[in-house]
């Protein structure tokens, strides 16, 4: 599969105000997912004209989803370079099952001034009981007022480090003053299995907004990669593997 060609806009998605999903690399593809069920029969299909699969093979593929069969669906990888602030990064490093992560180090590299400031119309209230919260857009003006704190707190955060290095603090010192909304770098590393599930528990209503706009992103790449596979998982439900 030609990558360029497959997905020629959409590598690289950006989600404001500093953040992007980007896939640097990957291999396997929906006629790799066929053949590793087929090889139970010592069987082999090809790609029809057009590099599409036959009717049988999507057939097959919808086939695993329904009956709970997903080794087949591990023979590929995916590798996500992924800008988000903190507090989405730690997120994303708790689905730890057959996936590798790397992530910028505060030790060896100066943090940037990149902080996550959500739009107006998304800062939210909590409202509900514990285990049953409901997310509901704030009241504008409290709302700005609320962006108008975090600004001045990101900016006091920002003086400090700035000191702290200024005084010769090391930087794996200086960063104990940086914020959860400071934005990382990590990349991110895994094959169909652990992206669907992360998909599964990240683009649902109930996963925080933020890391939701994430996991969309990597659908949406995903998508153009692994149509068929894709396609059979969201008919099924969209469920973990
Ligand atoms: C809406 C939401 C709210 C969350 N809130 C919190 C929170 O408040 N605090 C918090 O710490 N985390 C929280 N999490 C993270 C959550 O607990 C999981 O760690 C995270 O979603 C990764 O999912 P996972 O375990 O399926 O992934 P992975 O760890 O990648 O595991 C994949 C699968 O492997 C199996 N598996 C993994 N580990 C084990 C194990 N030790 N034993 C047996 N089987 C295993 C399970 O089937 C699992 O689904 C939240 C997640 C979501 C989606």
């Amino acid at each position: 599969l030609n990558r360029d060609e497959s997905f020629p806009n959409r590598k690289r998605i950006v989600l404001p105000p500093h953040g992007s999903v980007e896939l640097v690399d990957y291999y396997g593809d929906d006629l790799g997912v066929v053949n590793a069920a087929r090889v139970s029969f010592n069987k082999e299909s090809k790609w029809e004209p057009g590099k599409v699969l036959n009717e049988k093979d999507k057939g097959l593929i919808n086939y695993l989803f329904k009956n709970d069969h997903p080794s087949p669906i591990r023979h590929n990888g995916f590798t996500w370079r992924i800008k988000a602030p903190i507090f989405v990064v730690r997120e994303i490093q708790k689905h730890v099952i057959a996936t590798a992560m790397n992530e910028v180090s505060l030790r060896y590299s100066e943090a940037e001034e990149e902080f996550y400031v959500p739009d107006i119309s998304n800062v939210r209230t909590q409202v509900g009981k514990p285990g049953a919260y409901s997310y509901q857009k704030l009241d504008e003006n409290d709302a700005a007022s609320g962006l108008a704190y975090l600004r001045e707190s990101y900016d006091a955060s920002w003086a400090s480090y700035e000191k702290l290095l200024k005084l010769g603090w090391a930087k794996e010192q200086a960063r104990m003053v940086l914020p959860v909304g400071v934005y990382s770098t990590i990349i991110f590393s895994g094959n169909a299995n652990c992206a669907l599930n992360f998909f599964a528990l990240r683009s649902a209503p109930d996963a925080q907004r933020e890391i939701q706009l994430y996991s969309q992103a990597m659908e949406d790449i995903f998508r153009m990669i692994m149509p068929e596979t894709y396609s059979a998982w969201e008919s099924n439900g969209r469920k973990k593997l």
